[in-house]
């Protein structure tokens, strides 16, 4: 069997190369990856079976990505609110550490495509000491998030040096690293990778499934392997346009992920990133999806849809609204529509 290391060096990063499997507008491919690269690895390219399928619009460059009237670079405002390149610390108690500048796949939609993959987004020795020393200063910070890029794009061993950095850190209780590699190339979850993830616990992985053909056999054996060693994964699914927003793919997706031991805990609003606005959909499509899944499947599998406050105020969920009036009794309908009533307790009144 292949590596890992082996599968992603055969990624395709130019038009002329996907050319060979599919019929691409090579010159206005090009021009896309100028400014937004692409790299498809063999795995994902394989579940691509026709031109404009959900696959290929995650993975394969659109020329609507250089024509965005409306977006921005940067939505949410990271840079701002970064005490050190590639920390970002918006909350109180938590901070986003990027540590990686590569994915195994460009997926087309990112929030950092502004650096993602690009000369921009400079990581190295002297970026991850210079986080790991803020959050040494900062013990506030109970819970480190390693996001990037994907962490686990990083060599085990450099994965396993910021684990034991952070392990250091009596401050930092929580670990979590955020990675697509489960979706995008499951065979970077190797028995070794895992062995080293498992001596840092409380050590938990939020993954990215967009799709319930995106849960083929190969990606529920890495959430297998994670799983078996104790690490409690989610799921932040972003809602995509002409991806996933309807309610029936929504729901066998995160049906699916219940089903290899994956809690959905996000659905995202797409951002406002520059470069990803044909993948947009209005709120109310969201808010829709949510109440076909409130009620109607199990609770596990129902995700929090969040919306991330455009620069940097932080996420907000959007729920239904089942409140028809609030007063001594709070009016509400239920998942089926039905009108309800509660009569509300009169302490403190
Ligand atoms: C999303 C995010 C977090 C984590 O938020 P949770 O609601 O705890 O998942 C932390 N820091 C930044 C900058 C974020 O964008
Ligand atoms: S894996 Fe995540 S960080 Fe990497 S390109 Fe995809 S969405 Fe962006």
């Amino acid at each position: 069997m292949k590596k890992w290391q082996e599968i992603l060096k055969d990624s395709i990063t130019s038009p002329t190369a996907l050319n060979e499997y599919f019929n691409v507008n090579i010159t206005s491919l090009e021009e896309v990856i100028a400014t937004f690269p692409m790299r498809i690895n063999p795995y994902y390219l394989k579940l691509i079976q026709k031109i404009g399928d959900p696959f290929w619009k995650q993975a394969v460059p659109d020329v609507a990505e250089l024509h965005d009237p409306v977006c921005i670079e940067d939505p949410l405002a990271e840079e701002n609110l970064s005490p050190v390149p590639h920390l970002v610390h918006k909350y109180p108690d938590r901070v986003l550490f990027l540590v990686s500048n590569q994915c195994a796949m460009y997926c087309r939609f990112c929030t950092r495509k502004r650096k993602v993959g690009t000369g921009k987004m400079v990581i190295n020795q002297e970026s991850i000491q210079a986080g790991l020393d803020y959050i040494r200063h900062h013990p506030q910070v109970r819970e480190v998030l390693l996001s990037g890029g994907d962490p686990l794009l990083l060599p085990d061993s450099q994965i396993e040096f910021i684990l034991r950095e952070l392990r250091s850190i009596p401050s930092v209780k929580v670990i979590r690293i955020g990675t697509r590699v489960p979706c995008t190339l499951p065979m970077r979850i190797t028995p070794e990778l895992v062995a080293v993830l498992k001596k840092y616990h409380p050590l938990y992985i939020n993954t990215h499934f967009n799709h319930p053909a995106e849960i083929t056999p190969e990606a529920s054996a890495a959430c297998t392997l994670l799983a078996d060693a104790g690490i409690p994964m989610g799921c932040q699914t972003v809602l995509l346009k002409g991806v996933n927003d309807n309610p029936e793919t929504m729901r066998e997706l995160l049906l699916k992920l219940l089903e290899i031991r994956v809690k959905p805990y996000y659905l995202f609003q797409t951002d406002l990133t520059r470069g990803t606005n044909h993948f947009r959909t209005p709120t109310a499509t969201g808010i829709r999806i949510m109440r076909s899944l409130i009620g109607h499947i199990s609770g596990l599998a129902v995700p929090t849809f969040a919306l991330d406050g455009p620069g940097g105020k932080g996420k907000i969920p959007l729920t239904p609204d089942y409140i028809l009036s609030r007063g001594d009794k709070l009016v509400f309908e239920n998942y089926r529509g039905e009108i309800c009533t509660y009569p509300e307790s009169g302490d403190g009144i």
